[in-house]
Parts: structure tokens; C-alpha cells; sequence
């Protein structure tokens, strides 16, 4: 019988009540640590090489094995989870998409969730976005507030119907340029106006994740620009995977075997064949489930939320 993996996703990791954003959607710090601590109790962290090996049939994982994982390379990941990863002298992986440290810029999907801890209430936000919809209507030849509504409010496994629409339809629901107007005017209306400086702050620096790496940290893609994968053309495609290679290897960390974090899990078979092509030879997914890497397609790995780690957990 093949042993089972467990792979781990966190986003944000930080105190949240001395932070500036007490409302954010974060894993706070004191439970970050009470999970690792859980974790080193019930299972054995592994590092990526382990893992890259099992797959390829050239080692046996141990029993309850887990890997770490640390998406969209914030600031926290470099200030809280490296010194606790080192003094546990556990690995963690680490995908910094390549704009966000490169450019400086913050990615929509941040704005969108600084945006969501600067309003208390959301309804107000969703009534925003209502009448900026209703003033590009026939611009952009919109559907009804209501029809919107109705097509992004349902299904979450932890927002409410308010969140999930504003969540959604600033993600994915508008058209892109449209999109971007909208969350531009609420993130500089809610939140400020000096999108470098919160950039500098929420993003690790290169440097930053140079040290990472020299503690010995694996780091991996997470595209150049957080895009949906599975939305672009081939050219696009090409582009965006070369563009974040092309960063890890300006970093110095980018090794023969190199692995892809798919920004919001978005993949599809073009996108496998492509990183076939480019000999990736890792794929971390969002579909929540235990990974087996002896039946597991490597480029298609699925991984749990820290919301699914005990006490919360069915695993
Ligand atoms: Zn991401």
C-alpha cells in the first residue's frame, strides 16, 4: 500500500489583533504555532525533494508524511513562519508570484481581500458594486445586479452570500478591464492610495526570499502575474510560465526539478502539456483531498487549507 501525503496550504500567517488589519482573513499566529506543533505531534514533515523522489518511484514517503506550503509570498511568510520553520528545523515551501516582488504591485486578489477587512460591513461594498455595475452597463453590455448576484453569491465553503459575490465578481465575474477600474477605486476609496508602499510592506523582497532559500526553503512558481492558467491563450501561457522562471532563476533558486503552484488552482490539459514541455515536475492543486504520489499525476497534487487541519479537520 502506498502511504498517503498530506500538503498543507497557508496564505496569510500573522498577530493579527497588533496588526494593522485585525478583520483580515489570516491565520493568526498563535494557532499557526499551535498547528505546527500538532503537526510535528501527528506526522513527519517532509521537504519537496522528498517528494518530487516518491513520485517518481525513487523513495518510499514515511507513514503520515506532510509538506508545507506558503502561497503568494507575503511579508509574513518571511517575518513569522521562516524563524519557527528553522528553530523546528522543518521545511516549508514557499510560491511568490513573480509582479508582486518584481513590479511592486498588488495583486487584484489582495486588494480585493484588504478591501473586504477595511469594510466592516459588507453590504455597503456590494451595494458599491451594484452602482458602479449599473454606471458601465451599457459600456460593457452588463447583465442585472440581481443575475450577478445570483450567479456569484452561492456555494463557498467559508464566506457569506455578501463576500462570496464581491469575492467572485471581482475576481472573475466582470470583464478584466472593468474589473480592474472597480477594484482600483475601492482598494484606493478603503484602503490607500500608495499601492507601492503597501506593496513593499505585504510582499516579501527579493533578498527576502534569497534568505528563505539559503535556509534551506524550496521555492516554487506561482506564474508571473497570479493569472488563471486555464483562461490563456497558448502565447499567453508560454509567456507567463517563462516569465516566472525567468524570476526564480534571476533569484538563484531555480533547480532542475522545479515546481507549479497554480494561482487559484486554475489548470486544464493545456496547461498540464505544457508544463510537461517545460519539465516541471511538480503540480500543487486546491482540490482539497490527501495526496498519493504513487497514484497521483505529479502536476496534479491536491492539497488541504489549514482550515481542514484539526480541530476543524474530517482528515
Ligand atoms: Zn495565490
Amino acid at each position: 500500500m502506498s502511504a498517503s501525503l498530506t500538503i498543507v496550504m497557508y496564505h496569510y500567517v500573522r498577530p493579527l489583533q497588533e496588526s494593522h488589519f485585525p478583520d483580515l482573513k489570516a491565520l493568526d499566529l498563535t494557532r499557526f504555532c499551535g498547528q505546527l506543533d500538532f503537526i510535528q505531534h501527528h506526522y513527519q514533515v517532509v521537504t519537496m525533494e522528498q517528494v518530487i523522489a516518491a513520485t517518481r518511484g525513487e523513495l518510499m514517503l514515511p507513514e503520515r508524511s506532510l509538506l508545507l506550503t506558503f502561497d503568494d509570498g507575503y511579508r509574513d511568510h518571511y517575518e513569522y513562519v521562516l524563524p519557527l520553520l528553522i528553530a523546528r528545523e522543518i521545511q516549508g515551501s514557499f510560491f511568490p508570484p513573480a509582479c508582486s516582488v518584481r513590479d511592486r504591485r498588488v495583486l487584484d486578489v489582495n486588494k480585493i481581500h484588504f478591501i473586504l477587512a477595511s469594510v466592516k460591513d459588507s453590504s455597503l461594498l456590494v451595494a458599491e458594486l451594484f452602482a458602479m455595475i449599473e454606471e458601465h452597463r451599457t459600456e460593457y453590455n452588463l447583465r442585472s445586479n440581481e443575475e450577478y448576484f445570483l450567479a456569484y453569491s452561492g456555494g463557498s465553503r467559508y464566506d457569506t452570500p455578501d463576500v462570496t459575490f464581491i469575492k467572485r465578481l471581482l475576481q472573475k465575474g466582470l470583464p478584466m478591464p472593468l474589473r480592474e477600474k472597480m477594484v482600483n477605486r475601492l482598494f484606493r476609496c478603503f484602503v490607500t492610495e500608495d499601492e507601492r508602499g503597501f506593496a513593499e510592506n505585504l510582499y516579501m523582497s527579493a533578498n527576502e526570499i534569497r534568505e528563505l532559500y539559503s535556509a534551506g526553503m524550496a521555492i516554487g512558481s506561482h506564474g508571473d502575474r497570479h493569472l488563471w492558467l486555464n483562461t490563456l491563450s497558448d502565447d499567453d501561457l508560454e509567456s507567463e510560465i517563462d516569465a516566472s522562471l525567468e524570476f526564480l532563476s534571476k533569484l538563484g533558486v531555480l533547480t532542475r526539478d522545479w515546481v507549479m503552484c497554480y494561482p487559484y488552482g486554475g489548470y486544464n490539459d493545456a496547461v498540464l502539456a505544457k508544463l510537461r514541455k517545460k519539465d516541471c515536475a511538480l503540480g500543487l492543486t486546491v482540490e482539497v483531498a490527501l495526496a498519493d504520489p504513487a497514484i497521483h499525476d505529479p502536476l496534479c497534487l491536491p492539497r488541504l487549507d489549514t482550515n481542514d487541519l484539526p480541530p476543524n479537520s474530517k482528515y
